[in-house]
């Protein structure tokens, strides 16, 4: 995995925390020559404790924390369009950033919860998307890439009280599909990795930072860690180039 990842610029949104953080330095840890991060979220400060501990455990990893949000499309044409020389040449995306805000079922739901779970989830992933294949498209060597996806269980089982976000990730997912489509017979690689629980920031986000409410979630259950995920996206980016792995559901023994 490390020779086939060696020289790579990888670039991880959502870094801050949870699968995307573990993602980082799971990348970082498989110690590729020349391995280069790009980590992005909109809380820096935080960003750069995950840069700070990649520069500990792997110092010949070059990490560039940026503060990005993927729901303000301005922000990610800008970002793209400044990236200096040195990690302009992307070779993964990992679409992670995500969050689920309130339980309530459709009628209560807030509108306002809607649009963030959409402008993140969906439109973000989306413009995060379309920034970033130019890039592969444009490589010397042909086109070449690959998009890796952060779905959801949710995406394909929706839930009481939980519309909008199995919306968005089914959303997500059609996306993943005709995208892999339209890049058939390309080098371009599209990969969708959906989750079942894992234990991160996610219930804390979801109910508004209150921690004994996303404590409750993970009662008398053994959730996923956010590194089973990031192992599985780091073994998809580390596949031989002809190798897609295309779609995988990853869930804990007490999900099956
Ligand atoms: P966390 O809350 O721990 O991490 C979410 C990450 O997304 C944070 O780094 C956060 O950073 C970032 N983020 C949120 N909104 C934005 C935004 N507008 N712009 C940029 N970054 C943003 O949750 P998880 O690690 O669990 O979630 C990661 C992904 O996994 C999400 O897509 C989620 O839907 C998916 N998932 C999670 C599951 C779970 O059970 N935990 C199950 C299935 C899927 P910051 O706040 O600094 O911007």
């Amino acid at each position: 995995v490390a020779q086939r990842l060696k020289g790579k610029t990888i670039l991880v949104t959502g870094a801050s925390s949870g699968i995307g953080r573990s993602t980082a330095l799971e990348f970082a840890k498989t110690q590729p020559e020349d391995l280069k991060l790009i980590l992005t979220a909109r809380r820096i400060d935080t960003l750069k404790e995950v840069a700070a501990q990649i520069a500990k455990e792997a110092p010949g990893v070059k990490v560039l924390p940026v503060k990005l949000d993927v729901s303000k499309p301005e922000e990610i044409s800008g970002f793209v369009g400044q990236l200096p020389e040195e990690f302009k040449q992307v070779d993964v995306l990992v679409n992670n950033a995500g969050l689920v805000k309130g339980v309530a079922q459709a009628p209560d739901i807030n509108p306002a919860d809607v649009d963030v779970m959409f402008a993140t989830n969906v439109t973000g992933l989306i413009n995060m998307t379309q920034a970033i294949l130019p890039i592969f498209k444009s490589r010397a060597d042909g086109g070449k890439g690959d998009i890796i996806n952060i779905g959801s269980i949710a995406g394909r089982e929706p839930y009481q009280g939980g519309s909008i976000y199995c919306a968005t990730k089914a959303a997500v997912r059609s996306f993943t599909d005709a995208l892999r489509r339209e890049l058939v017979a390309t080098r371009i690689r599209i990969i969708e990795i959906d989750p079942g629980q894992v234990e991160t920031e996610f219930s804390v986000v979801r109910f508004g930072g209150d921690k004994a409410k996303a404590d409750k979630v993970y009662e008398g259950v053994e959730p996923l860690t956010p590194e089973d995920i990031a192992e599985v996206v780091v073994f998809a980016a580390g596949r031989r180039e002809n190798v897609v792995l295309a779609d995988s559901l990853i869930f804990p023994n007490h999900q099956a």
